[in-house]
């Protein structure tokens, strides 16, 4: 008899919760039916030109106080650099993190999956990404001043196996930054810090597995010495070299949200987050050049597309 009624109590149970469901369902039909009608609404608003929206990702690797001769794209005169900033900066950009960034591809992604070509999103909100290769001292010495100066954010991919604990000069290699200086500069806000795998070895023509094992290295060495990690997962790809079935695994066995490469272009809607272009930044650039060397790129990749 027990058994009879408490068979009768779960079927009732379970009666109520299916119509607490359907209603639930409902109100989320109606929500995103809502969501949907002023998102369009919106996008009709919106001017043609939206659709060619786009964020630049900016690359530089060494700052130097000497001059550099015209043409370089590794290495900057600390000056030319300010002149971007302040440019950049008179231009209305804002700089984000690349954390922003895959917060924004995310946006557009899930547009997109829900039928609407021109997603909410801050695709047009005037923004920039500065991104540092390699992890040379004079990024910590000469950029990060500048960057506080200006209260502008940098992304900073770090040869693991370069970065130490005390400075050691060798006459071989431009000096890297210790772990204290990457920390010192992540608490300041204005930097995050990511991996350019711990050996800087080109991964086209390796295999997964060898691939693999410098890049999870590069990645234990960033959680052991960083106070904080960014909550994306960032890999810069070492000379810009990479396959496309080496991003598919890395996204998929790795985890890896964002992949930087150094093929020229901006971040648009359509651009790949396994493939994020970016714009080699040349010494010999005033700021103007710099804001001119932007649109051209930008005009270039939206041709191509
Ligand atoms: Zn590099």
């Amino acid at each position: 008899m027990k058994k009879y009624v408490c068979m009768a109590v779960m079927i009732v149970l379970s009666l109520i919760n299916m119509t607490n469901n359907v209603f639930a369902r409902e109100n989320n039909d109606v929500q995103y039916n809502n969501i949907v009608q002023q998102q369009t609404e919106e996008k009709t608003k919106e001017s043609e030109i939206s659709k060619q929206d786009y964020i630049p990702v900016l690359m530089y690797h060494h700052f130097r106080e000497e001059e550099v001769p015209a043409g370089d794209g590794a290495n900057i005169n600390i000056e030319e650099f300010e002149q971007h900033l302040k440019a950049l900066t008179e231009a209305g950009y804002t700089t984000i993190f690349l954390n922003d960034l895959n917060h924004v591809m995310k946006q557009v992604q899930e547009g997109k999956e829900m039928g609407i070509t021109q997603p909410e999103l801050h695709m047009n909100g005037k923004y920039i990404v500065i991104t540092i290769d390699d992890g040379y001292r004079s990024n910590y010495e000469l950029a990060y001043p500048l960057l506080k100066k200006y209260n502008m954010k940098a992304c900073i991919s770090v040869i693991t196996s370069r970065i130490h604990h005390g400075y050691i000069y060798t006459e071989k290699e431009i000096d890297k930054m210790s772990w204290d200086n990457l920390n010192e500069m992540q608490q300041s806000g204005l930097i995050e810090i990511f991996s350019h795998t711990y050996d800087h070895k080109p991964v086209e023509n390796r295999v997964y597995e060898d691939v693999r094992s410098s890049v999870t290295k590069g990645e234990e060495m960033l959680d052991k010495e960083l106070e904080v990690r960014s909550p994306v997962n960032v890999l810069t790809y070492p000379n810009g070299s990479y396959t496309k079935n080496m991003t598919v695994l890395m996204r998929t066995y790795m985890g890896y949200d964002l992949q930087l490469t150094t093929n020229s272009g901006v971040v648009n809607r359509d651009t790949s987050i396994l493939e994020i272009p970016r714009i080699t930044v040349n010494s010999g650039w005033s700021g103007e050049q710099l804001l001119q060397k932007i649109e051209q790129t930008a005009q270039k990749t939206f041709q191509k597309e």
